[in-house]
């Protein structure tokens, strides 16, 4: 697909190819990192939703450099709901984030530990109903959140995807409860098209007499109008766009040799691991037609897609 498809003039997407990284993601976190050093001191960190895995190359990659100073090993934790290849030294399992079973199993990690950092990239398969696309990706970045209350050390930096839409406030508030500094970055890789963005909270420091608890999810217990909200309750968020002028945009289309130099194609880094459309490639060489087949959207843009 990518040999053929727009990916092939998506300029973030074959830079990934080319350098090394699962998804073209890598380069937001990576971007995000430019503008707020996310990794600093960081030696624990905890990757929500991370299939393929770019985000958790980032963190291994990152971590072991700051590992040249520290005397304890880094430690990464991976978890999605899909099964995702090996990557040296990260930690995997496989679950659904919004069950307290995973979370449970998260935290038994850090039993006798902190992390110091949370990241959660996690995205639904969209439905194509808006509202309903942003209500769910909403849940999981409080499930992500509620996790975080158990396992992030105070002062540490918690880092989600959010989907921006009108009742976005209301989550920032609620952010806002256990963080110092919350902040909204859109990293210039990040298409424009696409109403993604990222929550870059630092400084976690929650409420004295907080007690996380799974059975109990945060915040989410009594509906709340954020109307009703006093003015010392309610935040406007700074937004900020990560990446300077020099980066690509991602909405634009490049020439393959852009930047100089002839263009060759690199296979993809990572195949994907038991590809749910494997059967409807069988299926349409074999001649007959698959049904039901899922039409791609991009608000998801990153992932599960075909590599190649
Ligand atoms: N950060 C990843 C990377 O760099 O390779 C890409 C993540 S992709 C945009 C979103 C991921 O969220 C998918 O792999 C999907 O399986 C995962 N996901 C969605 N809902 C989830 C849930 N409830 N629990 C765990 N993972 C979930």
């Amino acid at each position: 697909m990518g040999k053929t498809s727009k990916d092939k003039r998506d300029i973030y997407y074959r830079r990934a190819k080319e350098e090394g990284w699962r998804a073209r993601s890598a380069f937001k976190l990576l971007q995000i990192d430019n503008e707020f050093n996310i990794f600093e001191d960081v030696n624990k960190a905890v990757d929500l939703c991370a299939a393929p895995g770019s985000w958790s190359q980032v963190l291994s990659r990152k971590l072991n450099e700051n590992h040249k100073d520290a005397s304890e090993k880094p430690k990464i934790i991976a978890v999605d709901l899909q099964a995702m290849a090996p990557l040296d030294g990260v930690i995997q399992l496989q679950g659904d984030i919004t069950k307290v079973s995973t979370a449970e199993k998260i935290i038994t990690y850090f039993e006798n530990s902190k992390a110091d950092l949370v990241v959660c990239d996690g995205a639904p398969d969209v439905t194509g109903l808006h509202d309903m696309d942003i209500y769910i990706q909403s849940q999981l970045l409080l499930a992500a959140l509620n996790i975080t209350t158990h396992i992030l050390r105070p002062g540490g930096t918690f880092v989600a995807k959010i989907f921006r839409a009108r009742e976005g406030s209301l989550l920032y508030s609620q952010l806002k409860i256990f963080f110092e500094d919350v902040c909204c970055a859109k990293p210039s890789s990040s298409r424009n098209s696409s109403i993604e963005a990222f929550v870059v909270c630092k400084n976690y420091s929650p409420p004295d007499d907080y007690i996380p608890h799974m059975l109990n999810p945060l915040l989410t217990h009594e509906p709340l109008n954020y109307e009703d909200l006093k003015d010392v309750n309610k935040y406007v968020v700074p937004f900020m766009v990560c990446g300077d002028l020099t980066q690509p945009d991602s909405d634009a289309c490049y020439p393959l040799n852009f930047g100089g130099g002839e263009y060759s194609y690199s296979e993809p880094i990572q195949g994907p691991i038991d590809a749910p459309y494997e059967e409807a490639i069988k299926m349409e060489s074999s001649g007959s037609k698959p049904k039901n087949m899922k039409k791609s959207t991009d608000t998801n843009e990153d992932c599960n897609k075909p590599q190649s």
